[in-house]
C-alpha cells in the first residue's frame, strides 16, 4: 500500500519520475561503494597499511643484523690476530710481553675499526679484563668495564668463524661512555681449538638510533628496536634509550621474542594510547624491530580519507541530480509549452495554431507536437463545421419548434372550441366545470342553459347557411353579455350552455336576462331579410359545498329551460322553478 502511494507520488509527472530514476540509478552503486567504503574493502585498506609498516619492519632486519655482524667480523678478525700472536707466545714471549703485545693490539684496532667503545681481553672467559683499549680513552680513576653480570646469548657464526664461537649481550649502559652499549664477545682458540682468551667489544648504538630516527611519520609514528630481553635499543624518546626502558611487557615485544612477524594492535601504557604496528623479529641477534603508530592518529586518518571520498560522492550525487533536473527540463519544458499553447488554441477563437516546436525539442517530442498540431488543426475545422451544423439545425428546431406550438394551439383550440363559434366545446365546458366542483370552493355555480326558439324554422325556411349564421350571432352576443369570469360553450345544435361563477339568483338571472334581451333586440340581418331570434332559458345557482354533480346542475337547468319552452318560449325560468317573463314572445319574423 505504502509503495503503491509512493509510485503514485512519483508517477505523477515526469520531472518526478526522471529524478527519482536518477536517484535509483545512483543509489544502488552509492549503497555497494558505500558498503565496501565501511566495511570490507575499508578494512583491508587498514590491513593494508599495518602490513606496509610490517614490510618498512622486515626491511630493516637486514641492516641492522648487518651492523652486528660486521662488527662481530672486525672482532673476528682481530681475534685472528690474537690466535697468532698466542701461538707465537707459547714459543717465544713472556706474560709481560704478551699482554703489552695485546694491548697494542687493541689499540692498533680500536683506532683503525673507531667504532667500538671499547675493546678488552681477558685470558680465560670468567677472569679479569687484562687489556683494555677504549674511545674515548678511560679515565683516570674510572671502574674497570665488569662484564660477569652479563647475560650473553650465542651469535651465528660470521664469515669465517665457528658456531659458538661469538655471543652478545643485551643492552647495557657502558661504563666508559655512559651511553647503552651491547658487548660481544668472541672468544680466542689456540691451533688445538681450546679457548685461550675473550674478546670483548662493546659497541655503540647510535648508528642503530640514526637509522631508525629517519623513520618518522604522521604525528607518532617511529621505529623502535629491542634486543632479546624486551630492552630498547633503538626508540625515537631519548630517555627510554638511556634508562634503557624494559618493554617485555608488551605484547608486541613478547611476539617478537617469540620469533613472530607481523600486524598487531597493542596498548601503551607509556604513550597511554593504542597503538598499531607491523613488527618482524631479527632471527639473528634474537631482536625485534617494530614500526608503530598510533591508532587514533591512523583511524583519523582513514576517517579524514572516508569524509573526503564521502564528500566527492555527495559533490557526484549533486552534480547527477543537477542533470537529472537539465535533462528533466530539456522533456518538461517542450510538453508544458504544447500544453499552454494547445490551451490557448482550444479556449481561443478556434482558428490558432500551436505553431512549431523549438529547435532544441527532443525528438519524440516533436513529433507528438506534430501530431497535436494536425490533429488540432482537424478539431477546429470538426468544430467549425459542428457549429455551422448546430446553427441550421437550431433554425430548423426554432422553425419547427413555432410549428409544433401553432399545431399544438391549433390542436388544443380544435379540442376545446366550437369549429362554428369559437366558444368552447362541451368537452372542454365540461372539464372546465368537473374541475370547479371538485374543489369545494363554498362558491356558488350558476349554470344557464339556452336554447333557440324555433330554429329548425329558420333551417327549413331560410336554409342551413343561414341557421349557422344565425347560431354565430348568437354565440357573438353571448360573449358580449357573459363577464370575463364566466364561461360560455356550444352544447350542441342551438343549444348553448353559460357558468356564471360565483353570482347571486339574482346577478344569474339578470345575465340570463340581458342575452334573452340581446338576442331579442338584435334581429339578423341578412340581404334585405330581417330575421328576429328569441330564445328559451333555464338557470340554476347553487352554493359549491361539496357533493355538486355538474350533470345535476345541467338537467336542472335543462329542466328550466323545458318548462320555458313549454311555457311559452322567450323567457327565463329558474331552477327551482321561478319564471321571469318578458314582453310579448316573438316567433322569428321576416322583414
Ligand atoms: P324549439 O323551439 O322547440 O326548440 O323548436 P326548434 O325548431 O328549435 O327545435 P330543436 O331545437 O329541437 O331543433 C334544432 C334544430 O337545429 C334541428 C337541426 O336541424 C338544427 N340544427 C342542428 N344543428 C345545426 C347546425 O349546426 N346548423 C344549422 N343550420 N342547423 C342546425
Ligand atoms: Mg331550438
Amino acid at each position: 500500500m505504502r509503495d503503491k502511494t509512493l509510485f503514485n507520488y512519483f508517477g505523477r509527472s515526469i520531472k518526478r519520475l526522471v529524478m527519482a530514476s536518477f536517484v535509483f540509478v545512483l543509489l544502488l552503486p552509492i549503497m555497494f561503494f558505500l558498503h565496501s567504503l565501511f566495511q570490507n574493502s575499508w578494512h583491508q585498506v587498514e590491513q593494508k597499511m599495518l602490513e606496509k609498516h610490517q614490510l618498512i619492519s622486515e626491511a630493516l632486519v637486514e641492516p641492522l643484523t648487518l651492523f652486528v655482524t660486521t662488527r662481530q667480523q672486525s672482532l673476528q678478525t682481530i681475534g685472528q690476530e690474537l690466535t697468532k700472536l698466542s701461538n707465537e707466545v707459547a714459543v717465544v714471549l713472556g706474560k709481560e710481553d704478551k699482554r703489552a703485545r695485546i694491548q697494542y693490539i687493541l689499540d692498533t684496532h680500536q683506532k683503525s675499526f673507531g667504532n667500538f667503545v671499547a675493546l678488552s681481553y681477558s685470558s680465560t672467559p670468567h677472569s679479569e679484563l687484562s687489556c683494555i683499549s677504549t674511545a674515548p680513552p678511560k679515565q683516570p680513576g674510572s671502574n674497570k668495564p665488569d662484564y660477569s653480570h652479563l647475560k650473553l646469548t650465542g651469535l651465528p657464526a660470521a664469515a669465517n668463524g665457528i658456531e659458538g664461537q661469538d655471543a652478545m649481550s643485551p643492552v647495557f649502559a657502558s661504563s666508559i661512555s655512559g651511553k647503552p652499549v651491547v658487548l660481544i664477545q668472541h672468544k680466542i682458540l689456540n691451533q688445538h681449538s681450546i679457548v685461550d682468551g675473550m674478546l670483548y667489544a662493546e659497541i655503540s648504538l647510535e648508528h642503530i638510533a640514526s637509522i631508525c630516527s629517519k623513520i618518522d611519520f604522521g604525528g607518532r609514528g617511529h621505529c623502535a628496536v629491542v634486543d632479546n630481553i624486551g630492552q630498547v635499543v633503538a626508540h625515537p624518546s631519548p630517555d627510554w634509550v638511556d634508562e634503557v626502558k624494559d618493554l617485555s611487557k608488551l605484547s608486541i615485544v613478547q611476539k617478537m621474542l617469540a620469533g613472530q612477524s607481523g600486524t598487531a594492535e597493542f596498548y601503551s601504557p607509556a604513550l597511554k594510547t593504542d597503538m598499531v604496528a607491523g613488527f618482524s623479529a631479527i632471527p639473528k641477534l634474537g631482536w625485534g624491530v617494530m614500526i608503530p603508530q598510533s591508532k587514533a592518529e591512523l583511524t583519523e586518518m582513514l576517517d579524514h580519507f572516508r569524509l573526503n571520498t564521502l564528500i566527492w560522492l555527495a559533490f557526484g550525487v549533486l552534480v547527477a541530480l543537477l542533470m537529472a533536473g537539465f535533462l528533466t527540463r530539456k522533456i518538461t519544458r517542450p510538453i508544458n509549452r504544447l500544453i499552454r499553447r494547445t490551451n490557448l488554441s482550444a479556449h481561443s477563437n478556434n482558428t490558432m495554431s500551436i505553431g512549431r516546436a523549438p529547435d532544441d525539442t527532443p525528438s519524440e517530442i516533436k513529433q507528438l507536437w506534430s501530431s497535436f498540431s494536425n490533429l488540432l488543426t482537424g478539431l477546429q475545422q470538426s468544430n467549425r463545421e459542428i457549429k455551422r451544423l448546430n446553427l441550421s439545425l437550431q433554425e430548423e428546431i426554432e422553425i419547427a419548434t413555432t410549428e409544433l406550438r401553432q399545431a399544438n394551439k391549433d390542436l388544443y383550440k380544435t379540442s376545446t372550441q366550437d369549429y362554428l363559434t369559437s366558444l368552447s366545446n362541451r368537452r372542454h365546458f365540461t372539464d372546465h366545470l368537473e374541475a370547479i366542483l371538485e374543489v369545494n370552493t363554498g362558491h356558488r355555480v350558476g349554470i344557464i342553459i339556452i336554447d333557440m326558439d324555433n330554429f329548425k324554422q329558420v333551417n327549413d325556411l331560410y336554409g342551413h347557411e343561414t341557421g349557422d349564421i344565425a347560431i354565430k350571432h348568437l354565440a357573438t352576443i353571448l360573449k358580449d353579455c357573459v363577464r370575463n369570469v364566466d364561461l360560455a360553450a356550444r352544447l350542441g345544435g342551438d343549444e348553448f350552455v353559460v357558468y356564471i361563477n360565483d353570482a347571486t339568483d339574482q346577478e344569474v338571472t339578470a345575465i340570463a336576462e340581458k342575452i334573452r334581451q340581446s338576442v331579442q333586440e338584435s334581429p339578423l340581418h341578412l340581404s334585405g331579410l330581417s330575421l328576429s331570434l328569441t330564445l328559451s332559458i333555464g338557470t340554476v345557482n347553487q352554493t359549491n359545498e361539496g357533493g355538486l354533480s355538474l350533470q345535476t346542475l345541467l338537467s336542472q337547468a335543462d329542466k328550466a329551460m323545458y318548462r320555458a319552452k313549454t311555457s311559452g318560449r322567450n323567457k327565463i325560468v329558474s331552477h327551482p322553478d321561478k319564471e321571469t317573463s318578458p314582453e310579448k314572445p316573438k316567433q322569428p319574423q321576416t322583414a
